[in-house]
């Protein structure tokens, strides 16, 4: 059996194991991924650490290979894999939808009952091959180098974001610059946003809010900083149109619902560890905002118009990738994000 180079999550506890693997078999609508370039996400970094999220959602799967963020080249098919051939250039939509619950059948397949995540609950692409089902292979224009091509998902996960309300004309804040909050600046800028405001508390993050075109940027954790009043003077009083919610911060939550103006937009995609206190009188119902939860990317409408930002320029997600590692070296990665000393860090196998 032919072998590979693979991460695993072997135990229940903080780490990684790099190991040799057989190849995946595919099944009949699946297709068969060599792996060019993979990239460590947010909840990669949760897996390794093994913190109490992780130890909820992936106990029972473990012994699995982790990983999700992909571009690569199709080598193998399976029967009934119509519009995907071998050589295709490919990364993966990570949401495996069951194809026949209400949201499935209601055009909703990104918020599917019985999803199953690539790299959570399959193996996943941390290796030099990964099966895939051929519905969720997306395929890539070969002018986009595949280093490139791997961090699709946060643009998908920050276009799906910005783009559930109107953005030309608005000011907007947009809380935490990690690899999405950092795609939302450039896309808000690049789609007519009035003006962008960053917010973060942390330096090296919010230099990437400046390099792509943020016109405000706040420092939280600067003392003497009052992120809702710096808010308040530049939106002239009035308060945002539009709020995007990053961080997963309860703080952040609160600054960005005190700082949006009556009749205003969250959209929230930020994961907050526990249930937290809000004002939902004067901050949600009296001031009549709309608040919607952003989950993944709608598939396929998201990765269209992501395309078209990528393939156009217009968010130039190579700035986004600090570091190019050999997947043996993935703990390396991990160290790195730990640190916050790196925006997404890409592994060739
Ligand atoms: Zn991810
Ligand atoms: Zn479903």
């Amino acid at each position: 059996m032919e072998k590979m180079l693979s991460v695993w999550k072997t135990a229940p506890k903080a780490g990684l194991e790099v190991k040799e693997a057989p190849v995946p078999k595919i099944k009949d609508n699946e297709v068969l991924i060599k792996v060019k370039a993979t990239s460590i996400c947010g909840t990669d970094l949760h897996i390794y650490e093994y913190d109490p999220w992780a130890q909820k959602r992936i106990a029972k799967n473990i012994p699995y290979i982790f990983g999700h963020e992909v571009a690569g080249e199709v080598v193998e098919v399976g029967k009934g894999t119509g519009g995907i051939s071998i050589g295709d250039h490919v990364s993966a939509e990570t949401h495996i939808p069951c194809g026949y619950c209400y949201q499935c059948r209601t055009g909703n397949e990104h918020i599917c009952q019985n999803v199953k995540i690539l790299g959570v609950d399959t193996n996943g692409t941390f290796a030099q091959y990964v099966a895939l089902p051929y519905k969720n292979a997306w395929i890539n224009d070969k002018k986009i180098p595949h280093w490139i091509a791997t961090a699709q998902e946060p643009l998908g996960n920050a276009v799906h974001t910005v783009f559930s309300g109107e953005v030309a004309g608005k000011t907007i804040t947009i809380f935490g610059m990690g690899p999405i909050g950092a795609c939302a600046v450039a896309l808000c800028k690049a789609a007519g946003a009035d003006k962008v405001i960053a917010i973060d508390r942390d330096e090296f993050r919010l230099g990437f809010a400046k390099e792509f075109g943020a016109d405000v940027i706040i420092n939280g954790a600067t003392p003497g900083t009052d992120t809702r009043k710096e808010i308040m003077d530049a939106t002239n009083g009035l308060g945002a149109d539009v709020f995007l919610e990053f961080a997963g911060a309860p703080a952040a939550f609160n600054d960005g619902l005190a700082t949006l103006r009556a009749g205003g937009r969250a959209s929230i995609l930020g994961v907050f560890p526990k249930p937290f206190e809000v004002d939902v009188t004067d901050g949600m119902v009296f001031k009549g905002i709309t608040l919607t939860g952003i989950n993944g990317r709608k598939m396929y409408d998201t990765w269209y118009k992501a395309r078209s930002f990528l393939s156009t320029g217009k968010v130039k997600l190579e700035k986004l990738v600090t570091h190019r590692f050999k997947l043996f070296e993935i703990e390396k990665g991990m160290q790195i994000l730990q640190k916050k000393e790196g925006m997404k860090i890409v592994l060739e196998p």
